[in-house]
């Protein structure tokens, strides 16, 4: 929540308060949507091109037609707008959207093609985990229990919702998601880990989510001569991880020092995730 408090809903910029949807909106009914969390810092959104990219591919995924002109890319620029209006252009915040299929009388198949999406668009003001990020987080595992198109950033959050308030009661940050024996990603996050010196990850499929944290700091890793193995971490290779760490847009890199309880490696963020911490915070602070 931000002093103003503006929204931007189907067409109208309101103050939170009187925003309005309906209750037979299929987001509301049936979590029909997808959605897109995008970090500003100083009013410029990060990587907003690659959201815009995904958000794209997930309206079509879910075939939801954006009606009246929008696109992602209009919508990047009412979040600008937000930011604006919500006195956001200084300092850390998130942009939030989502996408319904719109409001209509419930029947699982589509609406008559004359009802139109529900948008909406909100900011706030985000404090990026500082202190954790220096320690180090922990985690669980956790049956990853999502249905087979993860790929697509849809409102259908149950399985994730489930996995993180576990998390939250064993006190943990996250909860990593385990599918037939291998690590898919975490509840809100991407991870990568360290077996053997070499730097993993779950490859882009319909299991995860194809973060775009994950493929900037792929690209950065790159860049800095560090190769990354897109072979996934399998649950019995968890004991031999020397390094975890999250990614995601409003986690950055977290380490992971303590999963079920046991330390990672040494118990302590490792060196390689050290230096994959410093080259994504110099692109969020540089980068576009
Ligand atoms: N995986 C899941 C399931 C997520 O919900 C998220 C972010 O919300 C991520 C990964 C990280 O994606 P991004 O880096 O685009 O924020």
């Amino acid at each position: 929540m931000t002093a103003k408090d503006i929204v931007y809903v189907n067409g109208s910029f309101v103050p939170r308060a009187e925003a309005r949807v309906s209750v037979e909106d299929r987001g509301f009914v049936f979590g029909d949507g997808v959605y897109e969390v995008i970090r500003a810092i100083n009013g410029r959104l990060f990587a907003s091109k690659f959201h815009n990219d995904r958000l794209r591919r997930s309206l079509d995924g879910i075939r939801i037609t954006l009606s009246g002109g929008d696109t992602p890319e209009r919508f990047a620029d009412i979040g600008r707008q937000l930011l604006k209006e919500n006195d956001l252009v200084n300092g850390e915040a998130t942009v939030y959207m989502q996408v319904t299929r719109g409001a209509t009388t419930r029947v699982h198949n589509f609406p008559p093609s004359q009802i139109q999406p529900t948008v909406y668009i909100s900011v706030a003001r985000f404090t990026p985990y500082a202190d954790l990020a220096r320690t180090g987080a922990t985690a669980i595992s956790h049956p990853d229990l999502r249905w087979g198109r993860c790929d697509l950033k849809t409102l259908n959050l149950l399985p994730n919702v489930l996995a993180s308030q576990a998390a939250k009661e064993r006190h943990a940050f996250e909860a990593m998601l385990i599918r037939d024996g291998i690590v898919t990603e975490g509840a809100k996050t991407n991870f990568f880990g360290v077996v053997n010196g070499s730097l993993r990850t779950h490859p882009c499929d319909t299991h995860i989510l194809p973060g775009i944290t994950r493929s900037v700091l792929r690209d950065l890793a790159s860049d800095a001569g560090i190769a990354v193995d897109e072979t996934p971490i399998k649950e019995e290779e968890i004991p031999r991880l020397s390094e975890l760490f999250l990614t995601g847009t409003t986690t950055d890199v977290m380490p992971v020092v303590k999963l079920d309880d046991r330390p990672v490696g040494d118990g302590k963020p490792g060196e390689l995730t050290r230096r994959l911490q410093r080259v994504l915070a110099e692109s969020l602070a540089s980068g576009d």
